[in-house]
């Protein structure tokens, strides 16, 4: 008898598949690989390591992401996409290598105050849509000549902004936002950066001298289209285990609140995954897992550390078969879409609780 727990299988060959793929649609840009949260959930030591040859940076949200990336040996140029947060961090951002966003005053004023030993590159954010973070159109030219003459600063300045609606493809605020974009950036030296995930796949003009794909590396769409379809391979599975099979009558309820009942007798695989794991409590009933080669639906509720299926009368699974949550054989984006999640979420609301195994 062997009974996996929730285990988060990872390959390398699907990832590395992915930036080849990626290459393949922007083969005139450079590439800032996206690890931030812990790769999406995928193990950041292990991703970035296996793709530090293939690109030539590595974006993170948090300094010390980019420091346990330093610390884990990883020696390509390391770019905080929102910035420092203290004055403080900048020695650090300075010694190790790491470049930053500047997106506000405030932090303008830092770099102009702080005591630093070389200079830190710099890419100036700006603002055309998201109105979220960055610098207004207005005042790029003044952020971009206030850094210029700081000495603090490397004098090859880059530009980055980030589409809102890359995902909707004629909704014109994308050609909007590339056109605002090129036009306050067009009589500047400094390299440009807009496009992730969804300009990568949808907008070719918008892939300029870098692009920054994130879920498009880890084999997801950044929208409900499998990624299949776009030529790329998931490079999770998330699997767990049937730890028990049960014979169950008609008329008979399963788990927590009795909701779901059984129109006929049958049995109800228990699977060892649940919202303790991070799988989506809300997932209803009807919600597909793959068994032994083919899909059964999750009936009754999510629970902390299980889940249960309607596996069918005729069933022949065992215990200790392996189930799958979502990969190649289950899409995510259409567990996403059922659950009326991001696959952006299930990816990174994965608990620690879950193993995660590198597979080749
Ligand atoms: C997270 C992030 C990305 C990657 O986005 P995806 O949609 O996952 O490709 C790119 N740029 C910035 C600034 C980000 O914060």
């Amino acid at each position: 008898m062997h009974m996996k727990p929730a285990t988060a299988k990872i390959s390398s060959v699907a990832l590395k598949h992915n930036i080849r793929e990626i290459k393949r649609k922007a083969p005139n840009s450079k590439i800032i690989a996206i690890v931030k949260a812990n790769a999406y959930g995928h193990g950041v030591v292990f991703v970035s390591s296996a793709i530090e040859q293939m690109v030539d940076c590595f974006g993170v949200a948090r300094l010390e992401e980019a420091l346990s990336l330093r610390s884990n040996g990883i020696t390509k140029p390391i770019l905080l996409l929102e910035g420092f947060f203290s004055e403080k961090d900048l020695p650090i951002i300075a010694v190790n290598n790491i470049q930053t966003i500047v997106h506000n005053r405030e932090q303008l004023t830092a770099l102009q105050r702080a005591e630093v030993p070389n200079q830190i590159k710099v890419w100036v954010k700006v603002d055309t849509g998201m109105h979220r973070l960055g610098v207004s159109l207005e005042q790029t030219d003044e952020f971009y000549r206030l850094l210029q003459d700081c000495p603090n600063v490397d004098k090859n300045i880059g530009f980055v902004s980030h589409f809102s609606r890359a995902d909707e493809l004629d909704c014109g605020y994308t050609e909007k936002q590339l056109a605002d974009f090129l036009r306050v950036t067009q009589d500047k030296q400094g390299e440009r950066s807009i496009a992730a995930s969804g300009g990568i796949l949808f907008w070719q003009e918008s892939h300029l001298d870098w692009i920054r794909p994130g879920i498009i590396m880890y084999g997801i769409s950044p929208n409900n289209t499998p990624s299949k379809e776009y030529g790329l391979i998931p490079v999770m599975t998330l699997t767990s285990s049937l730890i028990a099979v049960r014979d169950h009558k008609k008329g008979e309820p399963v788990g927590y609140g009795g909701r779901w009942v059984s129109e006929k007798d049958t049995k109800i695989g228990v699977i060892a995954i649940g919202y303790g794991d991070g799988y989506p409590r809300d997932m209803p009933s009807g919600t597909p897992v793959y068994v032994n080669g083919r899909r059964v639906p999750i009936v009754g509720k999510v629970s902390m550390d299980m889940l249960t299926v309607d596996l069918g009368a005729d069933s022949q699974d065992q215990v200790g078969d392996e189930v799958i949550l979502w990969g190649k054989e289950l899409p995510i984006e259409e567990i996403a879409q059922i659950g009326g999640v991001l696959s952006y979420e299930l990816i990174t609301k994965l608990t620690p609780r879950v193993l995660t195994e590198y597979i080749d």
